[in-house]
């Protein structure tokens, strides 16, 4: 380490990629923060540097003059590539790093591995922060939503620097700590499911009203940019309208018309489908979001089942109300994902042990994120009243909101259905409803299948106890301990 560098900046940046380089930038720019920056290959540095001296960087070209560079406690963000990177420079810094200094890995990890980093470095008396950062190169920019986890004890050190540079709304930051080791990261990958189930039940919406309600991308526009003026107010309506106006200078097509429907993903909406199935909780807005865009990207498949049909059906005549319809068919799909996104979160609590704030949760979504939102506004009102409640739909809004919207969703669904276009968001969204809302669901003749072919045995509605009915001898029924329910 250099024996001659000074100590002097509060908080430094290991990694200087598009996020880290915006990361540094907001901190810079915040008064009280002396930033040090550290990057492997030093040209990045050096860049950066170079085009923004009015940030006052200290930059160092080996990690040991980074860490000297650093005041006590010292903090470092890392925002190098998730994986095998971050494990590189966690290993770097904790080499170097004393007891009570602070790693905050601003990645997108996958919130196991941050429970096993914050183990290791806490051995060694590291605090060892997974901070999950969203709102992507400009979030980080001028103000993300953070979600950090990590110990209570490096939240107040780390604390005031995220409330610094996060995203403002209403004069609350856009960052609270979220719970212990990874539950900042596990946060963070549900946000993501949500915004994977946000973006593919606009795009739904987008679907019928082009191809059932017949409207150009120009007027589906301005019907967005209508839409986002109520309570559909939000980020991604803003931007969906900006898409579906743009003119590909080429062609002087629609640009939507001009890209290849075949879209990607980079993982976080799988993990929280993933995750979710272990947890047994049902996320099926998020997973038919995941779903819709691996049967987009299969044009091998999609050619030749289209090439087998001989007839479509004909697109169904819509009245007047098609488009209001879309509108709450919407809203009340989007209820659902947020409620199945928080349910989540809850079970995630639950096993992994975080004391978590769903109401601070909605609060710090509210800007800086992709998801931001009016009606996270709604989720922050329903956890306050009762943060207890045992979904999101039974708050009185929420409840409210989609008995207004019901009659309208069902005549989208089976609209969408009749006229053979997909709406795997909207359907699921629906069916999900529709399971919590039956008396009975159908759940006992799975029982009944599962005791006949597997003896797993059942419960009776009538008397406490397991059962099992003897199906392949007198088909009496029995008493018994051995559940496997
Ligand atoms: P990136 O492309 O994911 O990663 C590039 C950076 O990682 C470079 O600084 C690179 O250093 C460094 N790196 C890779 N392997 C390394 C290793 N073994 N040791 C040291 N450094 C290593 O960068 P990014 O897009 O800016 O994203 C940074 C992090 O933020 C990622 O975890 C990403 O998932 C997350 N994130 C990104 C976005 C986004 O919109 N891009 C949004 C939210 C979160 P060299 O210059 O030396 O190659």
């Amino acid at each position: 380490m250099s024996e001659t560098r000074a100590a002097q900046a509060n908080i430094g940046v290991v990694g200087l990629a598009v996020m880290g380089s915006n990361l540094a930038r907001n901190l810079a720019s915040r008064e009280g923060n002396t930033v040090a920056v550290f990057n492997r290959s030093f040209s990045r540095t050096e860049l950066l540097t170079t085009e923004h001296p009015e940030a006052g960087f200290i930059a160092s070209e080996t990690i040991e003059d980074f860490v000297a560079s650093l005041t006590t406690p010292r903090t470092a963000i890392i925002m190098v590539q998730a994986g095998k990177g971050t494990d590189a420079v966690i290993s770097q810094l904790s080499a170097l790093f004393e007891p009570g200094d602070i790693i905050v890995d601003g990645g997108n990890a996958d919130f196991q591995d941050t429970i096993r980093r914050e183990k290791e470095n806490s051995a060694k008396g590291l605090n060892f922060v997974g901070a999950g950062i969203s709102g992507g190169e400009e979030g980080a920019l001028n103000g993300p939503s953070i979600m950090p986890g990590g110990s209570v004890e490096a939240y107040k050190t780390l604390g005031p620097i995220l409330e610094s540079i996060a995203a403002i709304v209403d004069g609350v930051p856009c960052v609270t700590h979220i719970g212990t080791d990874g539950a900042g990261h596990f946060v963070k990958m549900i946000h993501n499911g949500i915004e994977y189930a946000d973006m593919q039940l606009i795009a739904e919406a987008y679907d019928l009203l082009r191809r059932v309600g017949g409207h150009s991308p120009a007027a589906i526009a301005d019907i967005f940019a209508e839409w986002n003026t109520g309570e559909l107010n939000s980020y991604l309506i803003e931007i969906t309208a900006e898409i579906l106006r743009q003119v590909d200078p080429k062609t002087d097509k629609p640009f939507i018309d001009i890209v290849l429907d075949e879209a990607g993903s980079k993982g976080t909406g799988v993990w929280t489908v993933q995750n979710s199935l272990d947890l047994g909780v049902p996320v099926g807005g998020i997973a038919e979001a995941v779903f819709a865009r691996a049967v987009s990207a299969h044009p091998e498949q999609r050619g030749p089942v289209r090439a087998t049909l001989k007839a479509r059906p004909e697109i169904a005549i819509v009245g007047d109300t098609f488009q209001e319809d879309v509108r709450q068919a919407l809203y009340a799909s989007k209820i659902v994902a947020y409620a199945q996104g928080f349910d989540a979160i809850i079970a995630g609590a639950v096993k992994y042990g975080w004391n978590i704030d769903k109401g601070a949760i909605a609060t710090i979504w509210r800007g800086g994120c992709i998801i931001r939102a009016q009606f996270l506004n709604r989720i922050v009102d329903a956890y306050n009243n009762d943060p207890s409640i045992p979904s999101l739909l039974v708050d009185s809004y929420f409840a409210d909101a989609v008995a207004t919207s019901e009659a309208a969703w069902r005549r989208v669904v089976s609209t969408a259905a009749l006229s053979g276009v997909p709406v795997p968001g909207f359907g699921s969204s629906l069916s999900y409803f529709d399971s919590l809302a039956s008396e009975r669901l159908p759940a006992a003749l799975v029982q009944g299948q599962r005791d006949y072919f597997g003896a797993h045995t059942y419960h009776r509605v009538d008397m406490p106890g397991t059962f099992h009915t003897l199906w392949s001898g007198d088909r009496s029924e029995i008493a018994t301990e051995a559940s496997t329910h």
